[in-house]
């Protein structure tokens, strides 16, 4: 019987995704527009926690294990903050079946 995606358990369903890290970055947060940044959105959307804020009002991100979901480039308060481009083939997040 086949399982349905929505039945599956989190730990299940990320054991089925893959994050292949492409050498260049997708994402490219431009940290000095994040230093006078007021609302941080971005650390409370990301549902991967890759945005962090830092001591002294900037943000350190990670684009490793980002799931592409576009979320932060739709929160930014930042203007221009966020560079977005897709990985190419085969890199960045991947979805298994089976
Ligand atoms: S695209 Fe989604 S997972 Fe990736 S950094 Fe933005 S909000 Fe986080
Ligand atoms: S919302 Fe945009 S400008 Fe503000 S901290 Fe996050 S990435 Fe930077």
């Amino acid at each position: 019987m086949t399982q349905r995606y929505a039945d599956l358990a989190f730990d299940d369903r990320m054991a089925r995704v893959d994050f292949r890290v492409a050498t260049n970055a997708h994402i490219v947060v431009d940290t000095d527009v994040c230093r006078s940044c007021t609302t941080k959105a971005c650390v409370h959307a990301c549902p991967a926690n890759l945005f962090v804020p830092t001591d002294d009002g900037g943000i350190l991100f990670n684009y490793e294990q980002c799931f592409e979901c576009g979320t932060c480039y739709l929160v930014c308060d930042g203007g221009n903050a966020i560079s977005w481009s897709y990985p190419d083939g085969g890199q960045g997040v991947v979805f298994r079946h089976g």
